[in-house]
């Protein structure tokens, strides 16, 4: 059966790299990296993610500034605090905790960060960069699943690669970051004809739909690697009355029996989101200040697309 790839104990290293980086930038520059997450109103799974994110920021070393506003705030009033982090030097990365309430444009939100702080990713002007081949920040949940895919396989010049999904934050750049590595890529969505056929093609599946379960075992090659992104909460009568689990859009029972390697869920993807946000984090905080980003992610960019 297949082995399970340890996103737990590749996050940690992660971590571990970025914290001696900010200890030997405070040493050699004087500056501490520092992380501003916004988050706006009472959404339980992301008042979650913004904790652990601000808790694991201090953990290397950053500065964390946490903004928590009122479901209600006016969209100008966001509008014009991601303008003050904009303008904030010990400011280095802004994120703003998706999804924002109905009457706030995340589009322009986001398009409000400023391109060299925007550490998620999301901005058209990153979003461009990385499909025209130049450098950029890179989403973090896509980045994290790259990494995973260079521990497991090493290069991946000219394997065959499905992405199932194709949303701005994870389909769409994780196509790019394969292509970028010399994957033959496919994006295959909800349209899509056939879609165990075109998933038994790959050498490398993701999944990234939202759907419990949805890959099978036998839409699997055989050998075939999964890295399976989604967070779906399912009720688990077997664990008692009213529980609930989480699983991923992969079958793992069933997935796990035909690949070569597979993530789990929780701990495959999930751990290295917020490891690439310290990640990114760092990184912008050197090119901003024309320091040579850290060695230990240019090697990895260097295995993943040298
Ligand atoms: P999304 O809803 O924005 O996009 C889902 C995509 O799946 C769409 O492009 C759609 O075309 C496609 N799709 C829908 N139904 C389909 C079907 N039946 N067959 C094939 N494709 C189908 O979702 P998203 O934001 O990309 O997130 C996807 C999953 O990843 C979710 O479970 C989410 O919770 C999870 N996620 C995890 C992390 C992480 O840190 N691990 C980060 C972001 C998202």
């Amino acid at each position: 059966s297949a082995k399970v790839i340890d996103g737990k104990a590749e996050a940690e290293r992660l971590r571990g790299a970025v914290a001696e980086e900010v200890a030997r930038l405070k040493a050699d520059h004087g500056f501490v990296p520092g992380l501003a997450v916004v988050l706006v109103g009472e959404d339980p799974a992301s008042k979650v993610y913004v904790s652990s994110k601000a808790k694991q920021t201090v953990e290397v070393g950053m500065t964390s500034y946490e903004h928590k506003l009122p479901a209600d705030t006016p969209e100008a009033d966001v509008l014009a605090l991601v303008e003050r982090l904009n303008q904030d030097p010990g400011v280095d990365g802004i994120l703003v905790q998706l999804p924002l309430p109905k009457h706030i444009d995340s589009t322009k939100v986001l398009e409000t960060i400023a391109p060299d702080k925007d550490v998620d990713g999301f901005h058209v002007v990153n979003v461009g960069k990385l499909s025209t081949g130049q450098w950029s920040l890179v989403p973090c949940t896509p980045y994290g699943s790259m990494m995973l895919l260079r521990s497991t396989l090493g290069k991946l010049s000219g394997l065959e690669a499905v992405v199932v999904g194709r949303s701005n934050i994870v389909g769409k750049p994780m196509a790019q970051l394969l292509l970028k590595a010399n994957c033959t890529v496919t994006v295959a969505h909800s349209r899509t004809k056939d879609l165990p056929a075109v998933c038994r093609r790959a050498d490398i599946v993701v999944a990234a739909v939202g759907i419990p379960e949805l890959v099978k075992g036998d839409w699997i090659k055989p050998g075939a690697t999964v890295i399976d992104v989604g967070i779906n909460r399912v009720p688990a009568p077997e664990k008692g009355e009213g529980k609930t689990k989480l699983v991923g859009d992969v079958d793992y029972a069933s997935a796990a029996k035909v690949a070569g390697a597979i993530t789990p869920v929780p701990g495959g993807v999930g751990p290295m989101t917020i490891a690439t946000l310290l990640g990114n984090t760092l990184i912008a905080a050197c090119r901003r200040r024309g320091l040579t980003p850290p060695t230990y992610f240019a090697q990895i960019d260097k295995d993943l697309f040298g």
